[in-house]
């Protein structure tokens, strides 16, 4: 079982500048992301308003860059959707991720991680959601 001093839950723009702050203190750190690194700010080809980019930045090629910044100072990235946090009776954290066949095909990197010094992160702030309505409207409500 690998164990980690902080796992992050969520690869967005908060969870991997989480990740900056963590590695940068030394501190062993997992960044748990279950779709695309950089989150929703991934999926915009222009960011305006982000500091250092007078000119804007593409999306995608801002959170490569979060992701770069993250792993040269040691994070590591694991893409698995987290389903489940326990906290351990010694106090620490153990965290399930989705696909128990990750876990069986790589054995050097068990499906469950295991969090000394009781730390994690959750940034996995928001999920597109398909929205609960047909796509256009019926006959009937055009009357
Ligand atoms: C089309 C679009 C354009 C935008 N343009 C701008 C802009 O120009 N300027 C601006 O400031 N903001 C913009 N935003 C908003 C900005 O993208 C968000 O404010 C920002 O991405 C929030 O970052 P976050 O890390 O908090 O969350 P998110 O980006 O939502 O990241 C959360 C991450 O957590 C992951 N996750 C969730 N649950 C789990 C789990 N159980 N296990 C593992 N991973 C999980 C998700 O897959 C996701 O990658 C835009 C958003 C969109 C959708």
């Amino acid at each position: 079982m690998k164990e980690y001093d902080i796992a992050i839950v969520g690869g967005g723009g908060a969870g991997l500048t989480a990740a900056v702050y963590a590695a940068r203190a030394r501190r062993s750190t997992v960044v748990f992301e279950r779709l695309v690194t950089g989150g929703q700010i991934a999926t915009t080809d222009i960011v305006e308003n982000f500091p250092g980019f007078p000119e804007g930045v593409n999306g995608f090629d801002l959170a490569q860059l979060m992701l770069k910044q993250a792993e040269k100072f040691g994070a590591e990235m694991v893409y698995e959707g987290v389903e489940s946090l326990e906290r351990t009776e010694d106090s620490r954290f153990r965290l399930e991720t989705a696909s128990g066949a990750w876990d069986r095909m790589r054995s050097t990197r068990p499906l469950k991680s295991r969090c000394p010094g009781a730390t994690f992160s959750l940034a996995a702030t928001a999920a597109p959601r398909a929205a609960n309505r047909p796509a256009k409207p019926a006959a009937t409500d055009s009357l």
